[in-house]
Protein backbone atom coordinates (compact mmCIF):
# COMPACT_ATOMS: atom_id res chain seq x y z
CA UNK A 1 0.00 0.00 0.00
CA UNK A 2 2.84 2.54 0.80
CA UNK A 3 4.53 1.42 -2.29
CA UNK A 4 1.21 2.77 -4.17
CA UNK A 5 0.64 5.66 -2.53
CA UNK A 6 4.14 6.86 -2.94
CA UNK A 7 3.87 6.04 -7.07
CA UNK A 8 0.67 7.55 -7.51
CA UNK A 9 2.00 10.49 -5.55
CA UNK A 10 5.26 10.06 -8.29
CA UNK A 11 2.13 10.09 -11.34
CA UNK A 12 0.41 13.42 -9.67
CA UNK A 13 3.74 15.31 -9.01
CA UNK A 14 4.51 14.81 -12.94
CA UNK A 15 1.15 15.77 -14.25
CA UNK A 16 1.63 18.87 -12.17
CA UNK A 17 5.09 19.30 -13.59
CA UNK A 18 4.13 18.53 -17.10
CA UNK A 19 0.59 20.67 -16.55
CA UNK A 20 2.98 23.58 -15.65
CA UNK A 21 5.77 22.94 -18.43
CA UNK A 22 2.79 22.99 -21.21
CA UNK A 23 1.95 26.87 -20.24
CA UNK A 24 5.65 28.26 -19.16
CA UNK A 25 4.83 27.88 -15.15
CA UNK A 26 7.16 27.25 -12.62
CA UNK A 27 6.04 23.87 -11.34
CA UNK A 28 7.20 25.13 -7.77
CA UNK A 29 4.38 27.67 -7.72
CA UNK A 30 1.46 25.09 -7.80
CA UNK A 31 1.07 23.12 -4.51
CA UNK A 32 -0.09 20.01 -4.00
CA UNK A 33 -2.28 19.33 -1.54
CA UNK A 34 -2.78 15.75 -0.63
CA UNK A 35 -7.01 15.03 0.12
CA UNK A 36 -7.05 12.78 2.22
CA UNK A 37 -10.50 12.67 3.54
CA UNK A 38 -12.15 8.97 4.44
CA UNK A 39 -8.63 7.85 4.25
CA UNK A 40 -6.96 6.15 7.60
CA UNK A 41 -3.73 7.89 9.48
CA UNK A 42 -1.81 4.86 7.69
CA UNK A 43 -2.41 6.23 4.35
CA UNK A 44 -1.50 10.04 5.32
CA UNK A 45 1.64 8.37 6.95
CA UNK A 46 2.56 6.63 3.56
CA UNK A 47 2.37 9.36 1.86
CA UNK A 48 4.22 11.65 4.36
CA UNK A 49 6.98 8.73 4.02
CA UNK A 50 6.83 9.54 0.39
CA UNK A 51 7.75 13.88 1.29
CA UNK A 52 4.21 15.02 1.39
CA UNK A 53 3.46 17.83 4.11
CA UNK A 54 0.59 19.03 3.33
CA UNK A 55 -3.16 16.88 3.60
CA UNK A 56 -6.90 18.41 3.02
CA UNK A 57 -9.67 17.09 5.01
CA UNK A 58 -13.29 17.56 4.39
CA UNK A 59 -15.13 16.30 7.57
CA UNK A 60 -14.10 18.15 10.89
CA UNK A 61 -14.44 15.66 13.25
CA UNK A 62 -12.51 13.10 10.97
CA UNK A 63 -10.02 15.89 10.44
CA UNK A 64 -9.22 16.60 14.01
CA UNK A 65 -8.62 12.54 15.13
CA UNK A 66 -6.07 12.15 12.28
CA UNK A 67 -4.46 15.35 13.21
CA UNK A 68 -4.13 14.26 16.84
CA UNK A 69 -3.28 10.40 15.33
CA UNK A 70 -0.19 11.96 13.32
CA UNK A 71 0.56 14.89 15.77
CA UNK A 72 4.32 13.69 15.81
CA UNK A 73 4.90 14.30 12.15
CA UNK A 74 5.24 18.10 10.96
CA UNK A 75 2.30 18.07 8.68
CA UNK A 76 0.04 20.89 7.26
CA UNK A 77 -3.63 20.39 8.19
CA UNK A 78 -6.10 21.91 4.98
CA UNK A 79 -9.79 22.12 6.00
CA UNK A 80 -11.68 21.97 2.43
CA UNK A 81 -15.09 21.12 3.49
CA UNK A 82 -18.55 22.88 4.87
CA UNK A 83 -17.79 24.68 8.37
CA UNK A 84 -20.83 24.99 10.72
CA UNK A 85 -21.08 27.45 13.37
CA UNK A 86 -20.50 24.74 15.67
CA UNK A 87 -17.34 23.72 14.60
CA UNK A 88 -15.42 26.43 14.26
CA UNK A 89 -13.27 25.99 17.42
CA UNK A 90 -12.73 22.75 16.57
CA UNK A 91 -11.01 23.86 13.27
CA UNK A 92 -9.48 27.31 14.97
CA UNK A 93 -7.83 24.72 16.93
CA UNK A 94 -6.61 22.47 14.88
CA UNK A 95 -5.72 23.09 11.21
CA UNK A 96 -3.50 25.82 9.47
CA UNK A 97 -5.78 26.33 6.57
CA UNK A 98 -9.19 26.97 5.77
CA UNK A 99 -10.39 27.13 2.15
CA UNK A 100 -14.12 27.08 2.42
CA UNK A 101 -14.77 29.84 4.37
CA UNK A 102 -18.30 31.57 2.45
CA UNK A 103 -19.54 34.27 5.28
CA UNK A 104 -18.57 36.63 7.16
CA UNK A 105 -19.65 35.02 10.93
CA UNK A 106 -17.70 31.82 10.48
CA UNK A 107 -14.56 34.06 9.20
CA UNK A 108 -15.48 35.93 12.74
CA UNK A 109 -15.59 33.03 15.16
CA UNK A 110 -12.62 31.33 12.94
CA UNK A 111 -10.43 34.55 14.11
CA UNK A 112 -11.94 34.99 18.15
CA UNK A 113 -11.42 31.36 18.31
CA UNK A 114 -7.85 31.06 17.09
CA UNK A 115 -5.48 30.12 19.87
CA UNK A 116 -3.46 33.13 21.02
CA UNK A 117 -0.35 31.11 20.41
CA UNK A 118 -0.63 29.51 16.92
CA UNK A 119 0.05 31.78 14.01
CA UNK A 120 -2.82 33.31 12.33
CA UNK A 121 -5.07 30.84 10.42
CA UNK A 122 -4.71 31.08 6.98
CA UNK A 123 -7.78 31.73 5.26
CA UNK A 124 -9.63 31.18 1.46
CA UNK A 125 -12.90 32.19 0.47
CA UNK A 126 -15.32 29.57 -1.27
CA UNK A 127 -17.06 31.18 -4.26
CA UNK A 128 -19.63 29.41 -6.01
CA UNK A 129 -17.60 30.25 -9.59
CA UNK A 130 -20.17 28.29 -12.13
CA UNK A 131 -23.42 29.82 -10.23
CA UNK A 132 -24.70 26.04 -9.16
CA UNK A 133 -27.79 26.68 -7.48
CA UNK A 134 -27.49 24.46 -4.23
CA UNK A 135 -23.92 25.02 -3.94
CA UNK A 136 -22.22 26.36 -0.84
CA UNK A 137 -19.45 29.20 -1.62
CA UNK A 138 -20.16 32.75 -1.93
CA UNK A 139 -21.43 34.50 -5.23
CA UNK A 140 -19.06 36.30 -7.05
CA UNK A 141 -20.70 39.62 -6.74
CA UNK A 142 -20.59 39.56 -3.10
CA UNK A 143 -16.86 37.88 -2.76
CA UNK A 144 -15.08 41.80 -2.82
CA UNK A 145 -17.50 42.71 0.40
CA UNK A 146 -16.44 39.39 2.12
CA UNK A 147 -12.71 39.88 1.29
CA UNK A 148 -12.66 43.01 2.76
CA UNK A 149 -13.76 42.17 5.85
CA UNK A 150 -12.07 39.26 6.43
CA UNK A 151 -8.91 41.14 5.72
CA UNK A 152 -9.66 43.14 8.06
CA UNK A 153 -9.52 40.05 11.22
CA UNK A 154 -6.85 39.89 13.31
CA UNK A 155 -6.07 36.19 14.04
CA UNK A 156 -6.89 35.59 10.19
CA UNK A 157 -4.94 36.07 7.20
CA UNK A 158 -6.52 36.25 4.00
CA UNK A 159 -4.58 33.84 1.28
CA UNK A 160 -7.07 33.89 -1.65
CA UNK A 161 -10.01 31.67 -2.89
CA UNK A 162 -10.91 28.33 -3.58
CA UNK A 163 -13.32 26.81 -6.15
CA UNK A 164 -14.95 23.49 -6.34
CA UNK A 165 -16.79 23.90 -9.98
CA UNK A 166 -19.59 21.41 -11.11
CA UNK A 167 -17.55 18.92 -14.04
CA UNK A 168 -17.95 20.42 -17.10
CA UNK A 169 -18.50 18.72 -20.45
CA UNK A 170 -15.45 19.22 -21.92
CA UNK A 171 -12.11 20.47 -22.00
CA UNK A 172 -12.85 24.30 -23.26
CA UNK A 173 -15.93 24.93 -20.72
CA UNK A 174 -13.50 23.57 -17.74
CA UNK A 175 -10.84 26.25 -18.88
CA UNK A 176 -14.06 29.02 -19.15
CA UNK A 177 -15.22 28.17 -15.64
CA UNK A 178 -11.50 28.31 -14.09
CA UNK A 179 -10.96 31.37 -16.19
CA UNK A 180 -13.41 32.65 -14.12
CA UNK A 181 -11.89 32.26 -11.26
CA UNK A 182 -8.90 33.68 -12.58
CA UNK A 183 -10.28 36.52 -13.14
CA UNK A 184 -11.65 36.79 -9.65
CA UNK A 185 -8.39 36.50 -8.13
CA UNK A 186 -6.77 38.97 -10.05
CA UNK A 187 -9.79 41.12 -9.34
CA UNK A 188 -9.01 41.10 -5.28
CA UNK A 189 -5.59 41.90 -6.41
CA UNK A 190 -6.35 44.60 -8.00
CA UNK A 191 -8.62 45.87 -5.43
CA UNK A 192 -5.38 46.24 -2.87
CA UNK A 193 -5.57 43.13 -1.54
CA UNK A 194 -2.59 40.74 -0.98
CA UNK A 195 -3.90 37.15 -1.74
CA UNK A 196 -1.35 34.66 -3.60
CA UNK A 197 -3.59 31.52 -3.45
CA UNK A 198 -6.10 30.49 -5.94
CA UNK A 199 -7.44 26.97 -4.56
CA UNK A 200 -8.57 25.44 -7.61
CA UNK A 201 -8.28 21.67 -9.71
CA UNK A 202 -8.59 18.27 -8.45
CA UNK A 203 -7.92 14.70 -10.07
CA UNK A 204 -10.08 15.12 -12.95
CA UNK A 205 -9.20 18.99 -13.63
CA UNK A 206 -5.54 19.74 -12.51
CA UNK A 207 -4.27 20.53 -15.75
CA UNK A 208 -7.20 22.86 -17.07
CA UNK A 209 -7.10 25.00 -13.63
CA UNK A 210 -3.05 25.08 -13.54
CA UNK A 211 -3.35 26.12 -17.26
CA UNK A 212 -5.44 28.72 -15.72
CA UNK A 213 -3.69 29.46 -13.08
CA UNK A 214 -4.28 27.75 -10.10
CA UNK A 215 -1.99 28.11 -7.39
CA UNK A 216 -2.95 25.16 -5.29
CA UNK A 217 -4.38 22.06 -6.74
CA UNK A 218 -6.36 19.55 -4.16
CA UNK A 219 -6.24 16.06 -4.90
CA UNK A 220 -7.79 13.04 -3.12
CA UNK A 221 -8.44 9.95 -5.90
CA UNK A 222 -5.29 10.19 -7.78
CA UNK A 223 -3.00 9.79 -4.88
CA UNK A 224 -5.01 7.29 -2.40
CA UNK A 225 -7.40 5.42 -5.29
CA UNK A 226 -11.26 5.72 -4.94
CA UNK A 227 -13.29 6.62 -1.73
C1 LIG B 1 -12.76 15.42 -2.30
C2 LIG B 1 -12.27 16.79 -2.62
C3 LIG B 1 -11.14 17.01 -3.42
C4 LIG B 1 -10.37 15.87 -4.08
O1 LIG B 1 -11.12 15.33 -5.12
P1 LIG B 1 -10.52 14.17 -6.06
O2 LIG B 1 -11.40 14.21 -7.24
O3 LIG B 1 -10.60 12.90 -5.29
O4 LIG B 1 -9.12 14.53 -6.39
C5 LIG B 1 -10.72 18.30 -3.61
N1 LIG B 1 -11.36 19.36 -3.05
C6 LIG B 1 -12.45 19.19 -2.30
C7 LIG B 1 -13.11 20.39 -1.71
C8 LIG B 1 -12.95 17.92 -2.07
O5 LIG B 1 -14.06 17.77 -1.33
Amino acid sequence: MSTSVSTHLEKVRKRIKLACEAVDRDANAVKLLAVSKTMPAQAVQDAYAAGQLAFGENYIQEGVEKIALLAHLPLEWHCIGPVQSNKTKLVAENFAWVHSIDRLKIAERLSAQRPGNLPPLQVCLQVNVDGGNNKSGVESQELLALAHAVAKLPHLHLRGIMTIPEPAPNEAATRAVHHQAKLLFESLKNAGLNVDTLSMGMTADLEAAIAEGSTCVRVGTAIFGQR
